[in-house]
């Protein structure tokens, strides 16, 4: 049923191994217009084309040094490549860019509605423009109901985060987003990778984001993240002294830790948000947490960090964004400054 919908031109949401995907014939210029605007996504914010095997390649695009050693390492998996676009893409796809992104994902259900389809498919997260991506078939449901005819229910997606987005066409290598396909992984087989310079901070004026997604307010609860920096004892010392004092001022309030950190953050809302040692733990939970953030209407939350390394990167990267990178420092917070009274 997901194939036939598809190659009529309808859209499809369906599971892939980063998170849930909304699909529809890359080919077909209108169908892929629906998934602007069921999303509710700028039409300047290019999309991902997903394949199942790699004669599909030829109608999609060129080959850049290093795809081919790239694809026989990580495919199907979650590494989407930056290459020049071949004619056969609608704009559309691209936003105008003459570079596509291509993936091949590797969860089951994908692979078996691409290839029942037989097409390539546009398709980027299944999440209204602006919310965190679906990591459930719930979360699509949420926020697609009555928007489009199908959602494939896969259970919850394994890495949780979105694909690491790789630019191979402009000089080295370079990360435009991290996720579960890391740098050291990528390293392993290109040699040396940039990490886009956004990626840790906001875009500064003036600069121009080398992937569009970059400009657009993302994965951002309607309450205000704080990230709390520090030594492990500070930082769970300084998370309860916020959460008590966004409490008293009547703020409903809450926390994310690690595990290991709920025992010494009960009676602060602690969000469980997986071990500290397992950072593909923490991107496995962490749209699921953010979503229940709203659900729970809360206006202050503070988390803790982990090292921007291997799949932390792609973590602290959605993190740092859904709190619009605001951090406080937990020895700040243990002298006596309280961040959120200021700027609240
Ligand atoms: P999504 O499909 O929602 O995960 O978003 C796809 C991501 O890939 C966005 O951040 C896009 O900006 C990025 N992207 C897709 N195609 C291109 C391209 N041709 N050049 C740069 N970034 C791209
Ligand atoms: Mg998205």
């Amino acid at each position: 049923m997901g194939a036939a919908i598809l190659r009529e031109g309808g859209l499809v949401a369906f599971p892939t191994e980063t998170v849930y995907g909304l699909g529809a014939n890359a080919l077909n210029e209108e169908a892929v217009r629906a998934i602007f605007a069921a999303k509710g996504r700028p039409a300047d914010n290019p999309l991902i084309v997903h394949i199942h095997d790699r004669s599909q390649l030829a109608e999609i695009c060129d080959l850049p040094e290093g795809a081919e050693r790239l694809m026989d390492a990580f495919w199907p998996g979650p590494l989407t490549l930056l290459m020049p676009r071949r004619p056969a893409i609608p704009p559309v796809v691209t936003a105008g860019l003459d570079t596509v992104a291509v993936r091949m994902p590797s969860h089951p259900v994908a692979l078996s509605l691409l290839k029942a389809c037989g097409l390539p498919i546009a398709a980027p997260s299944a999440n209204r423009s602006g919310k965190p991506s679906p990591t459930q078939a719930s979360h699509v449901l949420e926020d697609m109901e009555g928007r489009i005819p199908l959602i494939l229910d896969g259970g919850p997606c394994e890495v949780g985060v979105e694909s690491t987005v790789l630019d191979l066409c402009h000089g080295r290598p370079c990360v435009l987003r991290p996720g579960g396909v890391t740098r050291e992984m990528l390293e392993s087989v290109l040699g040396p990778v940039d990490i886009a310079g956004s990626v840790l901070r906001p875009l500064q004026e003036g600069e121009v984001a080398r992937s569009p997604g970059m400009r657009y307010r993302h994965y951002a609860p309607e309450g205000q993240v704080w990230l709390v920096t520090g030594s492990e004892a500070d930082t769970a010392r300084a998370i309860r002294k916020l959460f008590t004092e966004a409490e008293s001022q009547g703020r409903r309030a809450c926390v994310m830790c690690f595990s290991e950190h709920m025992e010494a953050l009960a009676g602060c809302r602690p969000h469980d948000i997986g071990s500290r040692l397992h950072p593909s733990e923490t991107a496995q939970c962490l749209f699921d947490t953010l979503r229940r953030l709203d659900a729970e209407g809360m206006e202050l939350v503070f988390s803790e960090v982990m090292p921007p390394e291997g799949v932390g990167l792609a973590v602290m990267n959605r993190l740092g964004r859904a709190a619009a990178f605001r951090t406080v420092s937990a020895a700040e917070v243990l002298a006596g400054q309280l961040p959120f009274a200021q700027s609240g």
